[in-house]
């Protein structure tokens, strides 16, 4: 059985981003950029005010006090939007909203707190440094320069930025869509009946909550018999439709675990079955090439926590190197083990945890039910703890790794 590292190095030498596309501002929130960002304009794009008050020459409140006031003539206003370019007369003031375009000439602003204005002129107390208040064209870049590197993640911020720029369609990796087969006989549809032996199917449910997290758009669910035609079928159909396949259940070596025969039948090429870890042992990977198109299909175990498990550290960092982020393992932050824990050694071991942030850094406390099959543990669960392969006892107090469950790429 190979390790989880191994795992990991052999999904990333199969995935990479898929091709380029543009869409609407919009609708790129998650997406990547396929390419790099450069100002179309300086920014601020005109000298602007940061206040509400009066655009003033500096060097005409020199002398200003509270003893000797210095009175301007007010010959205008500016407002966010106006163009501004009107010609002002020296010693004079125009009143400028914040936002708002400053007439060429004045090189400060004095908020409109600090003057009393009536009858036509404004009254200075004070004298007003060069650039006060001023947001000067190109403050912050100039046309042209780069702003953000192709690859990366667009996040709400960034969204603004793009928008911002003026990009009504935004280079981006296409999203991938993701394709979700839930297999076993017993499974039912929440709010159908049980039948005796059936269960709940939940799998393609936290699948798909996790993936839309994620920020992917096309998530397909399906469910299938353990039936080697229907199994087949329906793969075959996600497979065609979808850019990553993930199935759950049938993959172990159950008499009735057909889904990686199937997956043989339609031509995917296995790269790994079976990896030394716990929960998600039987977990298999594979690639399906087809009219030159590439589909990554994860074969998770249907344990409902292996499941979402081997979703959380297989697919879900595939599946970022598809949409352009690259691909990065889950994180691994260092945390204190609240509690002792004992395993056997041989697999590394992946337990569900809470998390709480503590003056002293990170507590993992590792949550009681430990079994693959305990859905109610992995409800309260913030994060794994990465128990290693040759580990047996690990003692409360030590330091050790963990994984967040947050959902979301670099
Ligand atoms: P399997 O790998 O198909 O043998 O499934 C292992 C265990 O996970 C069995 O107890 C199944 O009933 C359960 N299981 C399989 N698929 C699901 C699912 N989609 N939702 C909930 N439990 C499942
Ligand atoms: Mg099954």
């Amino acid at each position: 059985m190979i390790s989880y590292r191994e795992a990991l190095a052999k999904i990333a030498a199969e995935v990479g981003p898929l091709e380029p596309t543009s869409l609407p501002v919009d609708e790129c929130l998650f997406r990547s950029l396929s390419e790099s960002v450069k100002a179309p304009f300086d920014a601020p794009r005109f000298d602007n005010s940061a206040v509400d008050g009066y655009a003033v020459r500096a060097i005409d409140l020199a002398q200003a006090s509270p003893e000797s006031p210095v009175e301007l003539p007010l010959c205008g206003k500016v407002q966010a939007g106006d163009a501004g370019s009107l010609a002002y007369p020296e010693g004079s003031t125009v009143q400028v909203l914040t936002g708002a375009a400053i007439p060429s000439g004045f090189d400060a602003m004095v908020m409109q707190e600090d003057v009393s204005a009536e009858n036509g002129s404004v009254r200075f107390v004070h004298p007003a440094e060069r650039g006060a208040h001023v947001r000067w064209q190109g403050e912050e870049y100039r046309t042209g320069h780069r702003l953000f590197e192709a690859g990366t993640r667009i996040t709400p911020q960034l969204l603004a930025s793009l928008a911002g720029l003026g990009m009504a369609q935004v280079p981006v990796t296409r999203p991938p869509k993701l394709g979700i087969l839930a297999t076993g006989n017993e499974l039912a549809e929440p709010g159908a009946s049980l039948s005796p032996g059936g269960i709940y199917e939940s799998n393609s449910f936290g699948i798909e909550a996790a993936a839309k997290t994620l920020g992917l758009t096309h998530v397909v669910r399906d469910r299938a018999k353990d039936d080697p035609d229907e199994t087949r079928a329906k793969l075959e159909a996600l497979l065609l439709e979808c850019d990553c396949v993930v199935t759950t259940g049938g993959v172990s070596v159950g008499e009735h675990d057909l889904v990686r025969a199937a997956l043989g039948e339609l031509g995917v090429r296995e790269v790994f079955w079976r990896v030394a870890i716990k929960p998600g042992k039987p977990v298999a990977f594979g690639v399906w090439e087809s009219e030159g198109r590439r589909r990554l299909v994860f074969g998770l175990p249907g344990n409902p926590v292996s499941a979402l498990v081997t979703f959380a550290l297989f697919a879900v960092p595939a599946l970022g190197a598809l949409n352009g982020n690259g691909f990065q393992s889950q994180p691994e932050w260092p945390a204190t083990l609240a509690s002792e824990l004992h395993k056997a050694p041989g697999r590394m071991e992946f337990v569900r945890c809470e998390l709480e942030h503590t003056e002293s850094g990170l507590l993992a406390r590792p949550i009681e039910a430990r079994g693959s099959h305990m859905l109610g543990s992995m409800g309260g669960a913030s994060g794994l703890i990465h128990l290693p392969q040759n580990a047996e006892h690990v003692s409360a107090g030590s330091r050790v790794t963990v994984s967040p469950f947050d959902w979301r790429w670099p």
